[in-house]
């Protein structure tokens, strides 16, 4: 059976388009969104292995740990 994962909550209000949690994510499940007025992070979480590099990399605090 497969293992649940536990990704972690992302709000892109505070996002900055620093793409720092794009480089460090293993298994590239966070994607750049490019607008003309905005640009921001979003996590594809049928990607992501759960592993919190994004949590600890994000200097805005966008992505919050699930316990
Ligand atoms: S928890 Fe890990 S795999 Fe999931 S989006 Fe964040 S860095 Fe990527
Ligand atoms: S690390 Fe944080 S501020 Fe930088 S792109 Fe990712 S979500 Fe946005």
């Amino acid at each position: 059976m497969r293992k649940e994962v536990k990704h972690p909550k992302f709000s892109s209000r505070n996002c900055t388009a620093c793409w720092k949690c794009v480089d460090i994510c293993p298994n590239e499940a966070i994607i750049r969104i490019r607008f003309l007025w905005h640009r921001h992070a979003k996590p594809l979480y049928y990607s992501c292995v759960g592993c919190n590099r994004c949590v600890s990399v994000c200097p805005n605090g966008c992505f919050e740990k699930k316990d």
